[in-house]
């Protein structure tokens, strides 16, 4: 007879998910090179948007405290699947974690199977960015070279980078309530080619801006932007406000403006309109850039991109990670599903050795009845 055995076989590798760990992706994107890495991610999503009836969407799951929020966040096209995990929480640069941590998963809908498991933290700016990008190509007014951005903590660099590539923004215009975060911007960006204007308030930053960014953390209604800052034909990239009872614009700013969202239902909760009423107009993204319904109408048009990060973001960002990491030998196979020649045999894994039969003590006593 011959015994169950449970070493790894070529039939099982593919059991064995792909590893990025964060080291790993941080040396795919040096090897890559940044500007790379956003044009294919811009890729990837850019064609994700363009079938987006092809995916089975929904509102991510978000459990909420009073510090922040842990959200998973689900999407599938039918052949893969993909996951995030990510929080956020604006008081944990404070004791020097992250404000926003996160990682994911790619799987096989037809078996089942993860073949990633990728971090996301960094991934998530990188496609954050890029999604704001890419907005900002088909909202903002062409020729657009200023940008205020306000907010100068951990995604800030990477919104730079990626209007600077995709759209020719040549000037930042700066500010931070934290002059140390706007500090550390301008000396990772000293090398860009971008003139940086360090700026005293929001209301300063934003003069003269063809685009204003906001991508400030605070679990608060506020309002950094107001309509009083607006001129005519500025295009509004609102990247902080992603969460029930976390907003950036006030009101007026939103009643102004033309304003553009990734997927609806999830928006009307988390978005900047979460303060507007149930039937405020908005456009999906994906419908301006399949060119079924318009973006800007015309020059002195108010234009806002109420961004909260949507589940399709990190599915094409993970399948360009995922096929860089291929490419690149980046990552490791990960032990992470039992490998086993006879799948039903999962109770053979825990026996001393996977060549042996059960053992004679964990054999079952056969008791003689009368
Ligand atoms: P971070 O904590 O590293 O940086 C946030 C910065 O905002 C800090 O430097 C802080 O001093 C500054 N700030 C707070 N209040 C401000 C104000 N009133 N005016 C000016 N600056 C202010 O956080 P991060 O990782 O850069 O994330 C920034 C925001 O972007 C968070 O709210 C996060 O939830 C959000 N986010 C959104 C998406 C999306 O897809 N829409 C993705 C990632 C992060």
């Amino acid at each position: 007879m011959k015994h169950p055995q449970n070493t790894p076989s070529k039939a099982s590798f593919s059991t064995m998910p792909l590893y990025l760990s964060a080291p790993a992706a941080v040396a795919l994107v040096r090897r890559k090179g940044l500007k790379n890495c956003i044009s294919g991610i811009a890729e990837h999503i850019r064609a994700d948007f363009l079938r987006w009836p092809d995916f089975d969407k929904t509102a991510r799951v978000a459990h909420h405290s009073p510090h922040g929020v842990i959200e998973l966040m689900p999407i599938s096209d039918g052949t893969t699947y993909s996951f995030k995990y990510v929080n956020g929480h604006p008081q944990n640069t404070v004791i020097g974690l992250s404000t926003v941590m996160a990682f994911g998963v790619l799987a096989d809908v037809a078996t089942g199977a993860p073949t990633l498991l990728s971090e996301l933290t960094l991934t998530t700016a990188l496609r954050t960015a890029t999604t704001s990008a890419l907005a900002a190509q088909t909202l903002a007014r062409p020729g657009s070279r200023v940008m205020a951005l306000i907010g100068n903590g951990a995604q800030s660099e990477f919104q730079a980078i990626a209007f600077q590539h995709l759209l020719g923004i040549d000037t930042l215009r700066l500010f931070d309530i934290d002059p140390q975060a706007t500090a550390k911007l301008v000396a990772n960006l000293s090398g860009s080619g971008l003139t940086l204007q360090v700026c005293a308030s929001t209301a300063q930053a934003v003069q003269g801006a063809d685009i204003v960014t906001t991508v400030t953390a605070d679990k608060a209604c506020a309002t950094i932007v107001t309509a009083d800052m607006l001129a005519p034909g500025m295009h509004i990239n609102a990247v902080g406000g992603d969460c029930p009872g976390k907003t950036e614009l006030d009101a007026d700013v939103l009643q102004a403006a033309k304003v553009f969202v990734e997927f609806t239902p999830q928006t009307r909760i988390e978005g900047d309109i979460q303060q507007m009423s149930a039937d405020f107009a908005v456009t999906e993204l994906w419908e301006v850039l399949h060119g079924s319904r318009t973006g800007r109408d015309s020059d002195a048009q108010i234009t806002v991109f109420d961004s909260v990060g949507f589940a399709l973001e990190d599915f094409s960002a993970l399948r360009f990670m995922h096929t860089e990491a291929l490419a690149w030998g980046l990552g490791e196979r990960l032990n992470l599903i039992p490998q086993m020649a006879n799948p039903k045999n999962l109770f053979g894994t825990l026996l001393d050795s996977p060549l042996q039969a059960v053992p004679l003590h964990r054999q079952p006593r056969l008791v003689a009845t009368a």
